[in-house]
């Protein structure tokens, strides 16, 4: 991407924005890079996953691009690679202040002897206190020492306070970092952050892009659960749904944690009734899961899901499609639970 000669580099830029503005993908430098890259024709591979997602959801999802700049774009540039340079200047950080504190004691040792030996000087009989050239030279000593001491304990004081800015840039560094993040760590599927800017971008096209069709999805009776085999085990469930839910995801259909043990997938392109039958093995697969404590090996019982799904209708917002699979879903739980409802 970055050999072209100026005049490539505008002639791609000249190509690239536009399709970015016609799929409504917001011109971020990451994007930017792919669309970049898509307009070489260098990566027909790359080429070809962009047409596919495209096609299906109108536009490309965040979470697509993302995944889509690690592999074909820029390796590097990956949130766990960011991390991981984090770690790396704090782990040096910190080896730092220990070299500089190990010196900085090594140095009041020295000088906490220097006290030591002119006091006993100044006390031996017959010496130091009599001798004026001797109380100089004692004087002088300890000038001398206390001049290194604080010449030291200045360097270490410099040294955590630049640690002390460093620490506070790494901070607010991780901080964007895990805002930036879209994944959800407990259950490795995308989280709400990535659910409200995708949904977003979704419904961008108003009545022109793909059928939108929402699924809110919640565990039943989560909280016995937790309650009969304890949160940890809970977790692990969640994570086990998780990934039922990661590997059903495909192009056209996202999988989202909305929240707690309720999850979102969002289908785009297809009808309704495939939405709906998506949803249906969704929760047949979750109810046979055997689940078992990893520990005593014991077969624990199984959960069971509801789901509740709506149909966007032209001109409905996020909100009013989200209330709507919300009440749908509500339908599951009263009406018994483990089922799909469907919204009006
Ligand atoms: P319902 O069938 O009506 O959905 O019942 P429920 O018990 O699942 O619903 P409720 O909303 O009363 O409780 C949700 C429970 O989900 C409460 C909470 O303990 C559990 N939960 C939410 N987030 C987590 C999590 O991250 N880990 C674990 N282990 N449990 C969670
Ligand atoms: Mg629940
Ligand atoms: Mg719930």
């Amino acid at each position: 991407m970055f050999n072209a000669s100026v005049e490539q580099a505008a002639e791609r830029l000249r190509k690239a924005v536009p399709i970015m503005v016609r799929h409504g993908i917001p011109v971020t430098p990451l994007n930017y890079a792919l669309w970049y890259t898509y307009v070489t024709n260098e990566d027909p591979t790359l080429n070809q996953r962009i047409d596919e997602i495209v096609s299906a959801y109108g536009t490309l999802p965040l979470t697509s691009a993302e995944g889509l700049f690690r592999e074909h774009v820029s390796p590097t540039g990956s949130y766990e690679t960011a991390l991981g340079r984090v770690k790396d200047r704090l782990e040096q950080m910190v080896q730092g202040i220990d070299h500089d504190l190990n010196a900085t004691l090594a140095d009041t040792r020295s000088f906490s002897s220097l006290l030591d030996e002119c006091s006993r000087d100044l006390r031996s009989p017959g010496r130091g206190n009599t001798n004026l050239d001797d109380i100089f030279g004692t004087v002088d000593r300890l000038l001398q020492g206390s001049t290194t001491m604080q010449q030291n304990t200045s360097r270490f004081e410099q040294s955590l306070n630049a640690a002390n800015d460093e620490i506070r840039r790494l901070r607010s560094e991780l901080e964007s970092l895990r805002q930036d993040a879209m994944n959800d760590e407990l259950t490795g599927v995308f989280n709400r952050k990535a659910f409200d800017i995708e949904l977003a971008q979704f419904l961008n096209h108003g009545d022109h892009g793909p059928s939108i069709h929402l699924a809110m999805l919640d565990i039943d009776h989560f909280k016995q659960f937790n309650d009969r085999f304890g949160h940890m085990v809970g977790d692990r469930v969640l994570g086990l749904v998780g990934k039922q839910l990661n590997a059903a995801a495909r192009v056209g259909v996202s999988v989202y944690r909305y929240g707690g043990e309720e999850f979102a997938l969002v289908f785009c392109g297809g009808s309704f009734e495939q939405a709906v039958q998506f949803a249906e093995n969704l929760r047949t697969t979750i109810g046979n899961l055997v689940l078992r404590d990893t520990r005593s090996g014991e077969r624990l019982s199984g959960i069971t899901v509801s789901i509740g799904i709506a149909a966007r209708h032209r001109g409905e917002t996020a909100e009013q499609l989200l209330g709507r699979a919300d009440t749908a879903l509500y339908q599951a739980k009263e009406s018994g639970r483990n089922r799909v409802c469907s919204a009006s």
